[in-house]
């Protein structure tokens, strides 16, 4: 398992003059699931592509714990593998080659002696048979069952994940939020998941970091301590969304007064 160490002053980006991000520091645990809440353009996004390198982090302190790295793993795939194991990233839209079917999406980030993992991921989402189906045949709900397989297929210590569910009909999104917890807990993955959305916040996470608007620092966490399994309209889920917002009403607008 994987410990991710985030300490980000000063983002900027190079057409502003205005941080992105002013000041973040968190540690994510092995195996935590954490969600990040904040208003739209606080640099949610900004935030995730930096931990995965898709956005330039000179100056700032990004770091995985590598000594936490899931050696079993290692083990029954060969170190060749190892930076592949590392890093998921599941993106607000499926991101799924058009010309590609269903199991060639999967192969395409996969070495040829991993090819024989893909019929069971697809068992575990549902798809055992749409392999061979493009994604233009599949529904909205199927393309991102795809896109949490593709993932999932490398085995990723860390996941990061931006409102993959977003636009989703609610049971479809209820399902795929099943399904990840399931996979997330099988495997002890380390998560940082975006939204805007506390109730899913709370249905899914171990611990919840508010963001400010932009330039965004942290103005909140807080730790759900609610058994699992939970409950999406649960009442104690409800009931402890209620406390939180009663105690800082402005929380989900960035603002803790
Ligand atoms: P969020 O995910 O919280 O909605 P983003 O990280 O997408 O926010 O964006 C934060 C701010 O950074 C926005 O003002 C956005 O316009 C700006 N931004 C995002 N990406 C870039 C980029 N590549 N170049 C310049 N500005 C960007």
């Amino acid at each position: 398992m994987i410990e991710l160490n985030v300490a980000i002053k000063n983002k900027y980006y190079a057409n502003s003059d205005q941080a992105v991000l002013a000041q973040l520091d968190f540690t994510v645990k092995p195996g935590e699931f954490v969600a990040l809440i904040g208003p739209s353009g606080c640099g949610k996004s900004t935030l995730l592509n930096m931990i995965s390198g898709l956005e330039n982090c000179s100056g700032q302190h990004i770091s995985y714990n590598e000594n936490a790295y899931n050696e079993r793993a290692l083990q029954e795939e060969g170190e060749s593998n190892k930076a592949l194991h590392q890093l998921g990233y599941i993106f607000q839209q499926p991101r799924l080659m058009p010309w590609l079917t269903v199991r060639e999406n999967i192969e395409l980030i996969l070495q040829p002696n991993q090819f024989h993992k893909i019929d069971d991921l697809l068992a575990q989402v549902g798809l055992a048979n749409e392999g061979e189906y493009f994604p233009s045949q599949l529904s909205g709900g199927m393309q991102r069952r795809v896109s949490i397989a593709r993932a999932f297929a490398i085995n990723p210590q860390l996941l990061l994940l931006d409102e993959p569910f977003n636009s989703l009909d609610a049971p479809t999104a209820a399902r795929l939020r099943q399904l990840l917890i399931d996979l997330c807990e099988q495997r002890g993955t380390t998560v940082v998941f975006v939204t805007h959305d506390l109730q899913e916040a709370v249905y899914l996470a171990d611990r919840i970091i508010f963001m400010s608007d932009s330039p965004s620092t942290i103005v909140h966490q807080s730790i759900v301590d609610l058994p699992r399994p939970r409950k999406e309209s649960g009442v104690s889920e409800l009931a402890w969304q209620a406390k939180l917002l009663s105690k800082y009403p402005g929380l989900l607008a960035g603002q803790i007064d």
